[in-house]
């Protein structure tokens, strides 16, 4: 599996406290990847850094490139490029969609595609097809306030995919839904992601989402305590 981003020495802090603490980490194409452990053991910021949206105080973070993508170092990027990258070639869901409750289902989706440089035809017509997809074909023009948890979450998959983002990061993607729907919402968003080749790495609580992801890493105290890819290496030599 070719990698598709790498950290090194990453580290982060806060005062005192030390959110990261030199992180190592080679994410590969087409992975999904957890990123599990305690409240404050560093996951979100793991995730910003590696996103782009918080700029580590040292290491580095490199996107290598793809047929759609080309190489970046996140870390030295200015923030136009970080903007660039998170909007054109990373997706993002995040436990409360952040999504515009006032729009349309179709026109929360046909934004992200636009402010990724799309034409308003074009995404309105992807917005669209990925609505449908995701089996909310009835529900292109209802207001988000209008939908349910899990059908919410599935236009905020819609707008994260719309892009066809390389990498796509989630943070507790389902963790504000009940089990049954939270099941349905994982597959839709493995498959879209994952499915179609590209990357996803999904913070999360639930030991029942990371059983589903190819990959787990468990984080301590801002450090990787566990990694259950380095675990199937040492086991097979
Ligand atoms: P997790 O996602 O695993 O709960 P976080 O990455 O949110 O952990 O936080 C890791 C540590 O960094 C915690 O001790 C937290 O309090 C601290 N932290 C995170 N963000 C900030 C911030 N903006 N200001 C101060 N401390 C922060």
């Amino acid at each position: 599996m070719p990698a598709i981003i790498t950290a090194s020495h990453v580290t982060k802090h806060y005062n005192q406290t030390y959110a990261l603490a030199g992180v190592d980490l080679t994410i590969g194409l087409g992975e999904s990847l957890a990123i599990m452990g305690p409240s404050g053991s560093g996951k979100t910021t793991l995730l910003h850094c590696l996103a782009g949206i918080l700029r580590p105080d040292e290491g580095q973070i490199r996107l290598l490139p793809t047929e759609r993508s080309a190489a970046a170092e996140i870390t030295s990027l200015k923030e136009a490029g970080r903007t660039a990258l998170r909007r054109e070639v990373f997706g993002f869901v995040f436990q409360q969609g952040l999504l515009l409750p006032e729009l349309s289902a179709e026109d929360n989706v046909a934004l992200a595609a636009m402010l990724a440089g799309m034409n308003r035809a074009d995404a309105t017509k992807h917005a669209r097809a990925w609505l449908q997809r995701l089996g909310l074909g009835e529900h292109l023009t209802k207001r988000i306030g209008q939908l349910s948890g899990g059908q919410a979450q599935r236009v905020a998959i819609a707008r994260s995919q719309v892009t066809q983002p390389v990498v796509t990061f989630a943070d507790e993607p389902t963790g504000a839904l009940d089990s049954r729907t939270s099941t349905e919402v994982l597959s839709e968003l493995l498959a879209s992601t994952t499915g179609r080749g590209s990357t996803l790495v999904v913070v999360t609580h639930d030991e029942n989402v990371a059983a589903r992801c190819s990959r787990v890493v468990r984080l301590a105290d801002g450090r990787i305590v566990s990694d259950s890819a380095a675990q199937y290496a040492t086991h097979n030599g």
